[in-house]
């Protein structure tokens, strides 16, 4: 097997109409550990606007090795990629990132739903505005600086990738 990089060094990626991808998370599919761009080696480019990401990803939790495909779009909805992720990640590394031709795998339907990022230094407010399972709701979230304010409950933590999770089910967003 080839050497291949963190997928945290193609971060941050911009799109055209300025929206940035800052983390890349994904939960394992076992443990549901989250895991971010430090935890998938591959590669994410992006092609027509478009950020294409090819991974194998390792739970540093279980030790699961999976792998990962999907392409980004500049409203950051992710789209699963149908072919397996060895040949995905095959085809990323031998189509040029100025290649101008429709990209042949790509699905315009099959649509998945992003998870949110889970924040690993983050700063809650002491303001709280509810509780949820037994625990206290902050108003609202602080990283680096930028304030997110509560959301919703998501009891199994779905959400978009613009968005924010913690304690696995509360969701913030600016
Ligand atoms: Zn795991």
């Amino acid at each position: 097997m080839r050497r291949t990089a963190k997928l945290s060094r193609f971060l941050p990626l911009q799109f055209s109409n300025g929206h940035k991808v800052k983390q890349f998370s994904k939960p394992c599919l076992r443990c549901k550990h989250m895991l971010h761009a430090n935890d998938m080696h591959g590669i994410a480019r992006l092609i027509q606007d478009q950020i294409h990401l090819a991974a194998d990803a390792e739970c540093p939790a279980c030790g699961l090795k999976f792998g990962v495909a999907c392409v980004i779009d500049s409203e950051k909805r992710v789209k699963r990629v149908l072919p397996p992720p060895w040949l995905f990640l095959l085809l990323l590394r031998v189509i040029p990132g100025t290649d101008p031709g429709p990209h042949p795998l790509l699905p315009d339907t099959s649509t998945m739903p992003a998870g949110p990022i889970q924040p690993q230094n983050y700063r809650r407010a002491t303001e709280v505005i509810g509780r949820y399972a037994d625990r206290e709701i902050p108003a609202y979230i602080e990283i680096n600086g930028q304030r997110y304010d509560f959301d919703r409950i998501e009891p199994k933590g779905t959400g978009d990738v613009s968005e924010f999770l913690i304690d696995g089910c509360l969701v913030y967003r600016s």
